[in-house]
């Protein structure tokens, strides 16, 4: 089966070896995940080179440990619309630091490539009946992306908007310098009147916490945008509590942002996206619809704090992002301010807030958490997933 390398028609030595079936001792050779978890310790001192194939329902962390034992990880598409093997990919380069070959094999589409590219592949297998001419074309033809993935380009909405501002990292530092003692209402203002007017959103997700936030920002301006991404997979109890804040809080300009009809309909047909490659299925109802909601502002307000998961304890006030200025009001504030604040504004609280959710996303990807585990810990419980991927942190720690 023709290789594609980096971008040209490669030799492959490779050797892929079905199920039990001989390994040669004189060429390199790519094992089946199950065989080498069989017999790890058989293959350490094997003279040849050492790869391995998984099948897109099996996860990188059973190799995570050794890693560095394999030339080559191939990971199967085995049908159009299982992508889980993006994520293992992203997985693989962005968490587990692997630097070797990345290979995709099976059901590998010619117009995926440019995305499985940024994803982290470098290697792909094609189909013996695909003229390759067409498949080198289609690795130069497409040079920006609408979605962004692990290679840390900025996909063409970010391109552009950065053409046209000035830079966002000067401006947040500047910021930071006078208003790093702020935090909470004070910040806000600062922001809202002085920094931004008329040029600032907020964005809310209406879970636990929310009502703090937009009523601070409902205090010093209650007409500030406000962006809601209504992904269609909130629990009822969201939407209405939703409701029911805008009105306690007279909030004059929530926007509930969704997704374009074709794309969903395009990338995520029977709505079971979510279970199959959750990252891309926040790109496609979360990422997205926020750089499109986005546009025309330069900053933008986000409720999150330090104390929610180890990820977040180096959030600051302050911070720049893409061409945006971020700030983060509450960053430092502790769930006791929290709590304090409720009882405080007598604020609303969300109706499953006192049932075991203290962090409340979309249903099929929120867990009730348990007494003393971290607020988040209940997000993507089943997954390697730790955020959506709305927030872009530079000066996150992921372990
Ligand atoms: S949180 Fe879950 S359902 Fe919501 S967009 Fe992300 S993967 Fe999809």
């Amino acid at each position: 089966m023709p290789l594609i390398k980096h971008g040209r028609i490669a030799d492959d030595p490779w050797v892929t070896v079905d199920g039990d079936a001989p390994v040669p001792d004189d060429r390199p050779a790519i094992l089946p995940l199950d065989r080498w978890l069989g017999e790890p310790e058989q293959w350490q001192g094997r003279n040849g080179g050492l790869g391995i194939r998984m099948k897109s329902d099996q996860s990188p962390e059973a190799i995570r440990d050794r890693l560095e034992r394999f030339e080559v990880v191939a990971l199967e598409f085995p049908e159009f619309g299982d992508g889980r093997s993006y994520s293992h990919a992203r997985l693989l380069r962005e968490r587990f630091g692997f630097r070797g070959e990345l290979r995709a094999v099976g059901d590998v589409l010619r117009d995926q490539v440019q995305f499985m590219h940024r994803c982290g592949f470098d290697a792909f297998e094609v189909d013996d009946d695909s003229p390759l001419d067409a498949w080198l074309e289609s690795m130069s033809e497409i040079g920006c992306s609408y979605q962004p993935a692990s290679d840390g380009r900025p996909p063409i909405g970010a391109l552009r908007h950065a053409a046209r501002k000035p830079d966002a990292e000067a401006r947040a530092r500047s910021i930071l310098g006078r208003y790093g003692n702020l935090d909470g209402q004070a910040l806000i203002r600062a922001a809202i009147e002085r920094e931004f007017p008329g040029g600032i959103a907020a964005v809310a997700s209406f879970g636990a916490e929310s009502a703090v936030l937009l009523d601070l920002i409902a205090q010093v301006d209650p007409a500030t945008p406000i962006i809601f991404l209504e992904t269609g997979k909130h629990f009822e109890e969201t939407l209405a509590y939703r409701d029911r804040l805008v009105a306690h809080l007279g909030l004059t300009d929530v926007r509930s942002v969704t997704p374009e009809a074709d794309d969903r309909l395009a990338q995520d047909p029977d709505g079971d996206l979510w279970r199959r490659d959750p990252d891309r299925c926040c790109d496609l109802l979360k990422v997205r619809p926020l750089a499109r909601a986005l546009v025309g502002f330069d900053a933008w307000i986000s409720g999150r704090k330090r104390f929610h998961c180890a990820l977040r304890s180096g959030l600051p006030t302050v911070e720049a992002e893409d061409d945006r200025v971020k700030i983060n009001p509450l960053a430092r504030w502790t769930a006791e301010q929290l709590r304090d604040a409720f009882a405080r504004r007598r604020l609303p609280a969300h109706p499953l807030a006192g049932s075991g959710y203290p962090s409340i996303g979309c249903r099929p990807c929120t867990a009730k958490v348990a007494s003393g585990e971290p607020p988040r810990s209940g997000r993507w419980a089943n997954a390697e997933k730790t955020e959506c991927g709305i927030h872009k942190a530079k000066w996150a720690t992921n372990d």
